[in-house]
C-alpha cells in the first residue's frame, strides 16, 4: 500500500507568517510544499497538503485534516525570522521516528548548501512538546524551518522559485529515505550558499587524459556545513585550519566510488556517487579513497592539517595499502583534498 504523507503548510490568508527581504513567508512555504509534495507523489507516495493555495489555515485545522488522514508522517513547512541563519528541524521530544525523520530532512537540506542550525525540541511549562503539530498530531512529526527571511544572505538559498523547488524536493528526498531506509534517493545538488572562501588555486583530485572531471565537495567541521563543489584541479576543496569531516563527489561520465576513514575510529561504507555521502557530520577523517569504472586514474591526495603540507598523489583503492591505496595518515585530520 502506498505510504501517505500529510505537509503542512504554515500559515496562508490573512496570517502572513514571517517576513523579510520583499517575502511573506506563506508563500514561500507553499513553494517549497508544492515541490515536496511533486517529489513525493513521482515516488509513490500519497500526500495530503494543509493548503494548496493562499488561503486561511489555522494550525487546528491543519491538526484535524492530518489526523484523520492517519499519515505515516507528517511535517510543517516553514521559515524562520528573528535573525538567525540555516535551517532547523522541531522533532517529537521523545525521539523515535519523528527525530530520524528530522535529521534525514536536514541532512538533505544540508546538501543543497544551507547552513544547519541542528534538530531541535521545544517544551512547555507542563514538559509537553510546545508545538501543537508535533504534540497533537497521531503520526511522527517534525517542524521544518528552511531559512531565514529576515536574513538577506539566508533567504539566498530560496529566494528564486527554481531554488524553493530544491528545497522542497530536498525535504522530500529526507522524508523518503524514512519512509524507504533502504532505498537511496539520488539527490542532484548544489546551490552555492554564499562562503567566505578565500583560497588559491591548487591542485586535487582529477581523472586523466579523457575529458571526464570529477565534482566533490567536502564537510567543514568549523563552518558546519558543505562547502562549495570544486570541478577538479581549478581549487581544492577545504579551508585550512579546518577539518574536512565527510566527502560527496560525482563524476561527468561513469561512476565513482569512495570511502572515507573516521579519524580514530573504521573505513565507513563504500559510497556511489551523489547516492550518499562518505564520513559522519563533525567526526574529522583521516583517510580517503577513490575510484571509478571509466578506465581511468583518479589522482587524488589530500592536505593535512597538522603536518600542514600535501601528501603525495595517490591511485589506489586498498585499505592494507599505506602507500597508494588511499590518500592521508591515519590520525592525521585532512583539512582539503
Ligand atoms: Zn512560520
Amino acid at each position: 500500500m502506498a505510504k501517505k504523507v500529510f505537509i503542512g503548510v504554515g500559515h496562508g490568508g490573512r496570517d502572513s507568517g514571517a517576513t523579510g527581504n520583499g517575502f511573506k513567508e506563506k508563500d514561500l512555504n507553499l513553494s517549497i510544499a508544492l515541490a515536496c509534495r511533486d517529489e513525493l507523489v513521482k515516488n509513490g507516495v500519497s500526500v495530503l497538503m494543509s493548503r494548496t493555495k493562499d488561503e486561511n489555515d489555522p494550525l487546528t485545522d491543519e491538526i484535524k485534516e492530518c489526523n484523520n488522514f492517519n499519515p505515516d508522517l507528517a511535517l510543517d513547512i516553514h521559515n524562520n525570522s528573528g535573525g538567525g541563519d540555516g535551517a532547523e528541524v522541531f522533532h517529537y521530544s521523545k525521539g523515535g521516528t519523528s527525530k530520524i525523520l528530522a535529521q534525514n530532512i536536514l541532512n538533505e537540506i544540508v546538501k543543497i548548501g544551507q547552513n544547519s542550525r541542528g534538530l531541535k525540541i521545544k517544551k512547555n511549562i507542563f514538559g509537553k512538546d510546545y508545538f501543537g503539530f508535533i504534540r497533537e498530531i497521531k503520526a511522527p512529526s517534525v517542524i521544518v524551518e528552511g531559512a531565514f527571511i529576515d536574513n538577506v544572505k539566508d533567504i539566498e538559498i530560496i529566494n528564486t522559485a527554481e531554488k524553493q523547488k530544491k528545497m522542497g524536493t530536498a525535504i522530500a528526498y529526507g522524508i523518503l529515505k524514512t519512509l524507504e531506509p533502504n532505498v537511496k534517493n539520488n539527490t542532484s545538488v548544489i546551490s552555492n550558499h554564499p562562503q567566505n572562501n578565500t583560497k588559491t588555486n591548487n591542485l586535487n583530485t582529477t581523472v586523466n587524459k579523457k575529458k571526464i572531471s570529477v565534482k566533490y565537495q567536502v564537510w567543514d567541521d568549523v563552518l558546519n556545513c558543505w562547502l562549495p563543489n570544486v570541478t577538479d584541479k581549478t581549487d581544492y576543496a577545504g579551508i585550512f585550519k579546518h577539518d574536512v569531516c565527510a566527502v560527496f563527489a560525482s563524476l561527468s561520465e561513469g561512476n565513482i566510488w569512495y570511502k572515507a576513514h573516521i579519524k580514530g575510529g573504521v573505513w565507513l561504507p563504500e559510497v556511489k556517487n551523489r547516492i550518499d555521502f562518505a564520513g559522519v557530520y563533525n567526526k574529522p577523517i583521516d583517510g580517503l579513497m577513490i575510484k571509478t569504472d571509466t578506465g581511468k586514474t583518479v589522482c587524488y591526495r589530500v592536505h593535512l592539517r597538522r603536518k600542514k603540507k600535501w601528501l603525495s598523489w595517490v591511485t589506489g583503492y586498498n585499505a592494507n595499502d599505506g602507500n597508494n591505496g588511499y590518500a592521508g595518515f591515519l590520525g592525521q585530520e585532512i583539512e582539503a583534498i
